[in-house]
């Protein structure tokens, strides 16, 4: 069996490693002079490459059975064993598990080794412009050249940082091939607000809760270090509320967020707090009230937006006034405007449908012989390790079913699927 991977990233490599040790003959082409452009650039060059707390709410897309399907065709523990088999030792952080070289250079090379090692055929430096079926496969025009297969899987990435070589061309090949696309957004980035007061705030961080509101609906939230800057918001909660405000702003909603200072503390708990305080620091003016508790350039801010006087007595503040302060600390209102856009952006949410897919096989429900695999196709997880845990289930199972090999067992018929999907829900 002829197989092609069209994109030589995360979910490519495996798919063609994994297709290669079923027994086909494979070709990688990639675009890039090298192989794992993005992938080198991971978990801040350590490469977070998955989780072992590995559950279905890290996930989003508009199909959450597929998801599930996928991850459990390949899991966790497959995947450390299938990375230790090529001498990646893990190293756990909590539930993060990175390469124990705390090198995503070494996931590289690690992958490089195996695809020489399955004599699978890298064309590095081939940028595909379009990809036709014809008779029983596909011909594939890269640069000058003209490639055929009989089995073909797009792993060519999504349209994030564009730098890294997924520029958004496997969107642009996949619709050649009749596929329907979810439009893609910037997720896993930073968020631009309206308040002119953030390059004052720019290089605060501090531990905090973000709750995401789409026309005053509370849509998603959490809590980490924010991050400040002088445009907005960022930081890993801000990044994992991302993808709504994303859709949200797409669709021309009102994106609203509310910071909260003190995230492991209700309002009526900082309130009694900052009475506590107007006790002990009665003496001092209401300008050193946070000094020791928050940061001085937020404390600026939110004594500010409170409109307190500065010089007066902390000890002459009314509860109504310190209530309005624990207020402000507990939900910080802002005004999200736009976010930072893909060049800058962890991954994009939307992409190929997964409703024309096979979970079992990632192979087309439109055209046969046709696999995705990766952040091509409509699933994008939260920071953590849980993208590349997706390019590796998805790729793994793309190349083992385009390999044809248990044919008869993994290769599932559209309708066979369905019967399977609806005797799933009839037994819930
Ligand atoms: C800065 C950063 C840090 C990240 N850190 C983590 C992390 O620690 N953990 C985690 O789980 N996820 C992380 N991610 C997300 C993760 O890297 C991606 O989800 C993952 O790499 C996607 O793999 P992929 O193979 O689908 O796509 P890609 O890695 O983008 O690979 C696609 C490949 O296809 C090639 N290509 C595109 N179009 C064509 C074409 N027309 N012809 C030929 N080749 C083509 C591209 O050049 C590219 O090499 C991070 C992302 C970024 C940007």
């Amino acid at each position: 069996m002829k197989v092609i991977v069209i994109g030589g990233g995360a979910a490519g490599m495996m798919a063609a490693i994994s297709a290669s040790r079923h027994g086909a003959d494979v070709t990688l082409l990639e675009a890039n002079p090298r192989l794992g452009k993005k992938l080198s650039a991971t978990g801040n060059g350590r490469c977070n490459y998955t989780n072992l707390d590995m559950t279905l709410e890290k996930y989003r897309g508009k199909d959450p059975e597929f998801i599930s399907e996928v991850l459990s065709g390949f899991t966790v523990p497959e995947t450390l064993g299938f990375f230790q088999s090529l001498g990646i030792e893990p190293r756990y952080r909590e539930s993060y598990v990175y390469p124990y070289s705390d090198q995503a250079s070494s996931m590289v090379y690690a992958l490089m080794d195996e695809l020489m090692h399955q004599s699978v055929r890298v064309e590095t430096g081939q940028k595909v412009r379009s990809v036709k079926t014809s008779g029983h496969g596909f011909t594939i025009l890269a640069g000058e050249k003209t490639f055929i297969c009989d089995r073909l899987i797009l792993a060519a990435g999504s349209c994030a940082v564009p730098s890294s070589g997924s520029d958004g061309s496997g969107y642009t090949l996949s619709e050649q091939l009749g596929h329907t696309l979810i439009p893609a957004v910037p997720a896993l980035v930073a968020l631009k607000c309206k308040e002119s007061f953030y390059p004052q705030l720019a290089g605060v961080r501090v531990r905090g809760e973000v709750i995401l509101r789409i026309n005053g609906e509370a849509a998603a939230r959490d809590t980490g270090e924010l991050q400040l800057v002088k445009y907005g918001i960022s930081g890993i909660p801000v990044f994992q509320v991302s993808r709504y405000a994303s859709y949200g702003l797409r669709d021309r909603k009102k994106v609203t967020a509310e910071l909260s200072f003190f995230p492991d503390k209700t309002l009526e708990e900082v309130l009694s707090l900052f009475l506590s305080r107007r006790e002990s620091l009665s003496y001092k003016e209401t300008g050193q009230f946070f000094l020791g508790l928050l940061n001085q350039k937020l404390a600026e801010v939110l004594l500010k937006q409170s409109g307190l006087a500065l010089h007066k007595r902390i000890g002459e503040l009314r509860e109504g006034e310190l209530r309005k302060l624990a207020g402000l600390c507990t939900g910080f209102p802002t005004v999200v405007t736009g976010t930072n856009g893909f060049d800058n952006a962890q991954c994009a949410a939307g992409g190929v449908s997964t409703r024309e897919v096979n979970p079992r096989t990632l192979e087309s429900r439109k055209v046969p012989g046709l696999y995705f695999a990766g952040e091509l196709l409509d699933v994008d997880g939260i920071c953590g390790g849980y993208n590349l845990q997706w390019a590796w289930s998805s790729g793994y199972l793309a190349g083992k079913a385009a390999a044809g090999n248990r044919a008869g067992k993994d290769r599932v018929r559209k309708d066979q699927y369905d019967t399977h999907k609806s005797a799933k829900a009839s037994r819930r």
